[in-house]
């Protein structure tokens, strides 16, 4: 008997996700961030499936250009990357949307000329204090941007927030009030909630007209991990906020074995039984994703129970304390998804959805399911 570790998609949670997002955020036009093969759901797929978006957003021109490859049109935005005037030519030549996050690279677009990209976004620091250009150097690199892009261009004004998923910080609301006076004239397109945002911090999908805003442009909005139906607030569960799990992650089990009291199980021999127990092995690992870091009792389900794994995690298999649940060789383990949110997981772990989502490895096997 052999087993594999599977990421079942389901499509139709991702398309109900993306329009919670538009229920968040109306108005607002989505850029669907697939970054890292879409939170490990699978690039070219997950684009397919959320093709409703009005854009999408990759952290690497390398994911863009195997968007393009794949037939997918319509505006990609590379979120960091563009080091050469090669890139920036790429970036042309496949009509990708570039974020221009250092001085550097306007001086690349310089140098790309009319071969460059056509849609820049210059990302401001506000705060984050990762990428994105001083606020006070703005008015004079979209000068230079403005010239450099012509008449066929466009440049849209973005910036990232360090903390939208913490309400009690006041980092947010001081990072909105230094975008603020940065596009207090601006007369065009902006960008700045990620999920976090769209969530708790409807001051960064306002439509532009409010307040002290010009009324020209749309505010686009960034969202990852809700798209895939994990909740990146630590109070409030996914399905508190509407949204579905768009993963399941699941193997089998390969063997299921009294133990009896006293026995050790797995490397280092770190777990021992208290009392005659049954040990269920499932064919996932570290090697496919699964947390190393879960060797002390994290939960999974098994037929629907939980149980939860004992000894150390290896590269290819994990031990489970299935004593009082009835299962045999050949049955389904969840590792994550409906009914085990992979935050609950994550916290287990001592790590967070996206790390776990993104590391799903190479030889996991990705299966749509698109009953819609
Ligand atoms: C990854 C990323 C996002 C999406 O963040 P989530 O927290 O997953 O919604 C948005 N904007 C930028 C710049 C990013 O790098």
């Amino acid at each position: 008997m052999t087993g594999t570790a599977v990421a079942v998609i389901q499509a139709e949670s991702l398309r109900h996700n993306l329009r919670v997002v538009r229920s968040l955020a109306p108005g607002c036009p989505v850029l669907a961030v697939i970054k890292a093969n879409a939170y490990g759901h699978g690039l070219v797929s997950a684009a397919r499936i959320l093709e409703g978006a009005d854009g999408f957003a990759v952290a690497r021109l390398d994911e863009a250009l195997v968007l393009r490859a794949a037939g997918i049109a319509g505006r990609i935005v590379v979120l960091s990357g563009m080091l050469s005037t090669d890139d920036a030519r790429f970036a042309g030549t496949s009509d990708l949307d570039v974020v221009v996050h250092d001085p550097v690279q306007v001086d690349t677009l310089e140098r790309a000329g009319a071969a460059g990209p056509r849609n820049v976004w210059l990302k401001v620091d506000t705060g984050m204090g990762r990428l994105g250009v001083e606020p006070s150097a703005v008015p004079g690199l979209v000068a230079r941007l403005r010239i450099c892009l012509g008449a066929s261009g466009n440049l849209r004004l973005m910036t990232h927030l360090a903390s939208a998923d913490d309400p009690a910080s006041d980092v947010t609301e001081a990072q909105l009030a230094v975008f603020r006076e940065v596009r207090r004239n601006w007369p065009a397109d902006i960008s700045i909630a990620n999920s976090a945002a769209i969530l708790a911090y409807p001051g960064a999908h306002e439509t532009p007209g409010t307040g002290d805003i010009p009324p020209v442009g749309r505010n686009w909005v960034r969202p990852g991990l809700m798209l895939y139906g994990a909740s990146p607030l630590p109070d409030k569960p996914a399905a508190s906020l509407g949204l579905r799990p768009a993963m399941s992650f699941e193997s089998r089990l390969i063997a299921v074995r009294p133990m009896p009291r006293g026995r050790h199980v797995g490397y280092g021999g770190d777990w021992t039984a208290g009392r005659d127990t049954v040990v269920g092995v499932a064919a996932v690992g570290y090697a496919d994703g699964y947390p190393w870091h879960s060797s002390r009792g994290t939960p999974v389900l098994v037929n629907g129970s939980r149980a939860r794994v004992i000894g150390r995690v290896s590269m290819d298999l994990i031990s489970i304390d299935l004593t009082g649940i009835e299962a045999r060789p050949g049955d389904r383990v969840v590792l994550w998804g409906e009914g085990l949110p992979v935050e609950e997981v994550a916290r287990c772990a001592g790590t967070i959805a996206y790390e776990l989502l993104a590391a799903i490895g190479a030889r996991v096997v990705r299966q749509v399911d698109d009953r819609a």
